[in-house]
């Protein structure tokens, strides 16, 4: 995924994939309402375009060029609450728990001593 964009709880990446273009190509006429068709991928016949309707309107000479994308915005992953917690809380306890069983081993060592 080509991330664009990462909130708290929304990714939005651009759209990649099998049958998605990198980008649409279009151009309008700044002086009529002309419009070249879209093409996938490729700028250049946009351009072929261009020069034709000027060439057919000599006084048409400016245009708005276009590239559309697809974006898709996904739920962010959690990758924070997946983290190694458990792992980590056991081997933090293991030390800890040997430590409190060693205790307990030496006291009940020493009672029998302190009752008789
Ligand atoms: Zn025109």
């Amino acid at each position: 995924m080509n991330e664009i964009v990462r909130s708290a709880d929304w990714v939005l990446c651009r759209e990649r994939g099998p049958g998605v273009p990198e980008g649409i190509y279009g151009a309008e006429c700044m002086s009529c309402e002309a419009r070249s068709p879209l093409f996938d991928d490729d700028e250049l016949p946009v351009a072929v375009w261009s020069i034709q309707h000027t060439a057919e309107f000599p006084e048409h000479t400016l245009f708005l060029a276009r590239t559309e994308r697809h974006w898709r915005v996904v739920p962010r992953p959690h990758e924070d609450t997946q983290g190694p917690q458990p792992p980590d809380a056991g081997g933090v306890l293991g030390p800890a728990f040997v430590g409190l069983m060693c205790l307990l081993t030496t006291l009940a060592g020493f009672l029998p001593a302190l009752t008789n």
